[in-house]
């Protein structure tokens, strides 16, 4: 679907353009008519999805309709400082050539970003895009007027709950109309984010990227990348979403030792588990990963099946499962009882048509997501076109023959 069959402002068109979006993605196909018809939304999506432009060309669509004045309209509160600057970024790229303005307030230890932020509060930027403790001291000085708001926005809220921003929520949304538009967006949906939705949205409709086979409850999410991709965009998923417990799995015992130490000098709370490993140290950091002591654990295959650990918020697949079933059993780590579940797959070149025909097992698509820009572009999803493989050079296989 493109972007001009929305009925989006031209202006807003122009921004799109420029910034290089040809067509929608599945969430925003989705989302964007919902919220221009003025519901309560609840979306279930990860990081590249393009939840980001789902919800925000949709509100700056709304504000360019309306008389211009100086009130804040929309109010996007967001877990972490660098998901408020990542969401500004869009946003002014998005209302480049629209009246449109945004401000993000996410701290800082200096006083004059705090002043800064004051200043773009009295003026009544249209959009405030920002983190809630930071909010939270703005509003306690009362000069934030929050009365002219139309768009609520959550970002992350799983994660907003798991660093326990609950009451600063609930805090900040007393300032707000009773009269508004909500949209909650989270990775996952445990328990405590129904519970939050049903304060704060109004008849929501819910919306989640089609996920049918192995198990209903499991959002699965494929991206296309290099393999130099794989850290830096592992690191960005566990740090911009719920943390509690995942598990990486990874085809050999040694890309299995080098993703974890590399995921320990990030500072997580890392271990590995492996056949290298006698019974006793395996035993041990199950124990530690099953009491939280760990909450990311890289493994290889020895994991995907049979051993029971609950509540495993996201599997990532480091490399592609050698068949269908492995994928099925380590993705089935996940949203396991209760719980829903999000897997990850990484797909280097050389393991599309492995995963292609993964898909064909699983007798569909598995979505693709788009790695964000800042880890530059990966390859593009095309499983039929044959890799060349350097190692295996034509040289010393018998020539064949031309056909004239
Ligand atoms: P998000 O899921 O919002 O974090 O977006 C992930 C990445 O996808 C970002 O780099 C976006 O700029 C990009 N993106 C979002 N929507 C589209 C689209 N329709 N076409 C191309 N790229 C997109």
């Amino acid at each position: 679907m493109k972007f001009d069959e929305f009925g989006f402002n031209t202006q807003l068109l122009e921004g799109i353009n420029a910034i290089g979006y040809e067509s929608a993605t599945p969430i925003q196909q989705q989302t964007i008519p919902i919220i221009m018809n003025g519901s309560d939304l609840m979306g279930s999506a990860q990081t590249g999805t393009g939840k980001t432009a789902a919800f925000l060309l949709p509100v700056i669509n709304n504000i360019i309709a309306s008389p211009p004045d100086n009130f804040i309209k929309a109010l996007v509160i967001v877990p972490t400082r660098e998901l408020a600057v990542q969401i500004d970024q869009q946003m002014e790229g998005f209302s480049y050539f629209t009246p449109v303005s945004s401000v993000a307030i996410y701290g800082g230890t200096d006083g004059a970003s705090f002043e800064r932020e004051k200043q773009s509060l009295i003026d009544g930027a249209d959009v405030v895009i920002c983190t809630p403790g930071r909010m939270i001291a703005h509003l306690n000085q009362g000069y934030a007027d929050f009365s002219h708001l139309k768009f609520l926005i959550l970002d992350e809220a799983d994660r907003m709950l798991d660093m326990g921003f609950f009451d600063d929520l609930m805090k900040i949304i007393q300032h707000l109309p009773a009269k508004r538009q909500n949209l909650l967006f989270a990775a996952t949906m445990p328990r405590e984010i129904k519970q939050l939705a049903q304060k704060i949205l109004v008849n929501p409709l819910e919306i989640s990227l089609s996920v049918s086979k192995p198990a209903e409850k499991i959002l699965q999410i494929a991206y296309c990348v290099h393999d130099a991709q794989k850290i830096p965009l592992t690191v960005h998923t566990l740090k911009s979403d719920k943390l509690r417990c995942v598990l990486i799995f990874c085809s050999t015992k040694s890309s299995t030792k080098q993703v974890s130490r590399e995921l320990k000098q990030t500072g997580l709370k890392v271990a590995e588990i492996h056949s290298d490993l006698d019974q006793k140290t395996r035993e041990q950091v199950l124990l530690d990963f099953r009491n939280r002591n760990i909450h990311v654990l890289v493994a290889t295959d020895i994991l995907s099946r049979g051993i029971d650990v609950e509540d495993i918020d996201l599997v990532i697949n480091y490399d592609v499962p050698h068949d269908g079933e492995d994928y099925i059993h380590r993705i089935g780590r996940t949203a396991r009882a209760e719980s829903d579940g999000v897997a990850i797959t990484f797909i280097n070149q050389k393991e599309q048509q492995k995963f292609a025909e993964i898909e064909k097992l699983l007798g569909e698509e598995v979505y693709k997501g788009i790695v964000p820009s800042q880890f530059g572009q990966g390859p593009e999803y095309a499983p039929t076109k044959k890799y060349h493989n350097p190692a295996r050079s034509h040289s010393n296989r018998p020539k064949q023959k031309r056909k004239y």
